[in-house]
């Protein structure tokens, strides 16, 4: 039995990493956390009675309690919470799927206490990534990537160690308003957003994904993940999302992961590296695709993606202040509060408007989302 924690299990990628578990039948679920989404953990501790849970807030922590009285299974809550059960002491493998910076300090924890991670909390890597690589250096804990083009990348290094790569080829699949002017997006509402043409994911996720801010932030988790310069990164517009990225090595030759979109496979990946398993679902059929196309994506039209390229040449902290402004502007366009188009014109006020740190520590990132949220509050 692998014995693993979950922070973020009630969330898109931590019910998936329950269904993996449910489909193995050979993982141990010893702790979960969760924000405030308490009905669903009941669920989930009644059918896998793990030793320890944590939510959010204090109040429904106690209520949680009273619910599941008869489980007799500790409650936490707050960052003591979270650090509780990604640091849970006979836990093998911590997965991060809890969403935001706020699972940078419960990760440097899991690290220092020698967890292998199974990451998908890209934050993590975009803002504190000069922080988190050469500590799991330091402890010698494998950081395994759950997010799927990283996964690709990680799968297509298998047995090239000591070779030269040329370029990383991480794909996108353009989203739902690929091929659209900057003019035709002016209007663009929640619901049209939320329509992501090939993954189910989280909102905020798709949204990033409709305005390529997510392939921003994958650039950065890329470049941290695996070493390589920023100009070493291509995206690619891969609208069928088949190919789930690659690596071109010196000779030329480039290997690649392809697959139906199913983010469970990437999860399974990481929790038995470097086995693989048996999956359900669809296959690959070739003869069905018949077209794989490719294009350049257009960063005039999605400046989030220019944006970001912008905060990692610039570093120190400015990744940090694009990564909290997306995420306050994105939360104001799911209320309704601001414009489609909003969206970049924020993280770019707001990566100006934050006061540069060319190596900030923990505390100073943290400082810095909250200058972003602050600048934020106070214009729109
Ligand atoms: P979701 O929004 O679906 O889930 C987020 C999880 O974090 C939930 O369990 C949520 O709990 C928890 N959470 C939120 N706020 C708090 C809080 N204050 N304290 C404790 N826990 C909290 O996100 P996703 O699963 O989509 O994404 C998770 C991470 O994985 C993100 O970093 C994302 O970028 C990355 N990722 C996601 C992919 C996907 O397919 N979804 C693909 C690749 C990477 P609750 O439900 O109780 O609010």
């Amino acid at each position: 039995m692998k014995k693993i924690a979950i922070i973020g299990s009630t969330g898109s990628i931590g019910t998936q990493t329950l269904d993996v578990a449910r489909e193995q039948g050979d993982l141990e679920i010893l702790a979960l956390s969760c924000g405030g989404n308490i009905t669903l953990m009941e669920k989930q501790m009644r059918e896998f009675s793990p030793k320890l849970v944590a939510v959010w807030k204090e109040e429904d922590a106690a209520e949680l309690k009273t619910k599941t009285a008869d489980l007799n299974i500790p409650i936490m809550c707050g960052m003591e919470g979270l650090i509780a059960v990604a640091t849970y002491p006979e836990a093998e493998i911590l997965v991060t799927a809890i969403v935001g910076m706020l699972g940078i300090v419960p990760t440097i924890e899991a690290i220092k206490a020698g967890k292998t991670i199974a990451l998908a909390n890209k934050e993590t890597l975009v803002t504190a990534g000069h922080i988190i690589m050469p500590l799991a250096k330091e402890y010698n804990v494998p950081i395994l990537p759950v997010d799927s083009e990283h996964s690709a990348i990680f799968q297509s290094l298998n047995g090239e160690q000591g070779n030269k790569i040329s370029k990383i080829l991480l794909t996108a699949s353009g989203g739902p308003f690929r091929g659209r002017k900057l003019e035709e997006l002016q209007n663009i509402q929640v619901e049209d957003a939320l329509k992501h043409p090939n993954w189910s994911m989280g909102r905020k996720i798709t949204i990033d994904s409709s305005t390529l801010v997510n392939k921003g932030l994958e650039v950065m988790e890329a470049k941290w993940l695996f070493g390589v310069d920023l100009d070493q990164i291509q995206v690619v517009v891969h609208p069928q999302s088949v190919i789930h990225s690659a690596v071109e090595y010196e000779d030329g030759a480039v290997i690649a992961q392809l697959g139906t979109p199913d983010m469970r496979l990437p999860i399974q990946y990481a929790l038995y590296y470097p086995n693989r398993r048996p999956l359900s679902g669809d296959r690959m059929n070739l003869f069905a695709l018949k077209n794989l196309t490719f294009e350049e994506p257009d960063l005039k039209t999605f400046r989030g993606l220019a944006l970001a390229y912008e905060a990692m040449k610039k570093g120190g902290n400015i990744p940090t202040a694009f990564n909290a402004a997306n995420e306050k502007a994105v939360a104001l366009f799911l209320d309704r509060k601001i414009k489609y188009l909003e969206i970049p014109e924020i993280i770019q006020a707001s990566m100006e408007h934050c006061s540069f740190i060319a190596d900030p520590n923990v505390e100073q990132i943290l400082a810095t989302e909250q200058e972003a949220y602050d600048f934020i509050s106070s214009r729109w």
